[in-house]
């Protein structure tokens, strides 16, 4: 039986994690962050005292990678977002790093009969076959505000302006890289999240998902 996936890319903080846990959690499918990944690589050099410009380090840690690094604290500094979108833009560490997703997809673990997989690359490069394709984005504007917020309720410190620099920084990384540059699937379903409220998105997304299944079946 082939597995059912949920590709879900856009940029930071547009509301694709969210989305995507809920989803999981509606249809009963593994859910894989794959951010996480990058972030894993990017916080390994970080501990290191190493760039994430070092290619040869960030190839070996992506190497190395455990399925307990996922859980390390500090994965969602800003600090390590920066790391990991530098390391992101690096063909050996995405190499590393493509059969573990893949396979997360095509055999979800706890015998789940398919996956939700959210990143940048999932429907274009990862899961070019998913069942559904979604593109969930928003206003920089509105995502920085997002993030400053996220940041500020866990206690840490966050000014709008820098927040917003620094994203519109990795966006720009993200998008114009040579390798798996974010952008969307040509079959992906479009939501722009600026005006929505997380059901809102829910909805959308579930009414876009139900479509493609009945049209399957
Ligand atoms: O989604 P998140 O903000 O955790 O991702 C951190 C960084 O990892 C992104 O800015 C991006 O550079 C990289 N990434 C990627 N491909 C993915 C997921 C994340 O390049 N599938």
């Amino acid at each position: 039986m082939t597995s059912f996936v949920i590709a879900i890319d856009g940029p930071a903080a547009a509301g694709k994690g969210t989305l995507a846990r809920r989803l999981a959690r509606h249809y009963g499918l593994a859910f894989l962050d794959t951010g996480k990944l990058y972030r894993a690589v990017g916080l390994k050099l970080l501990l290191n005292n190493l760039l994430a410009s070092d290619t040869l380090a960030a190839e070996r840690a992506a190497r190395s990678l455990r399925p307990e690094d996922l859980d390390m604290p500090g994965l969602r500094d800003e600090a390590v977002a920066e790391a990991a979108s530098v390391v992101a833009a690096q063909p050996a560490v995405r190499a590393a790093l493509l059969d573990f997703q893949k396979e997360f997809a095509r055999k979800p673990p706890g015998g789940a009969k398919g996956a939700v997989l959210d990143g940048r690359d999932i429907g274009t490069v990862i899961c070019p076959d998913a069942q559904a394709k979604l593109f969930v984005h928003a206003s920089v504007e509105v995502r920085a505000q997002r993030r400053a917020r996220e940041l500020q309720d866990s206690g840490r410190e966050a000014i709008y302006a820098r927040v917003l620099q620094d994203m519109k920084d990795r966006d720009e990384r993200d998008r114009s890289r040579g390798i798996a540059a974010l952008k969307p699937a040509p079959d992906a379903f479009d939501l722009d999240t600026s005006d929505l409220d997380a059901d809102e998105v829910f909805k959308r997304a579930l009414t876009f998902i139900d479509q493609r299944n009945r049209a399957e079946a």
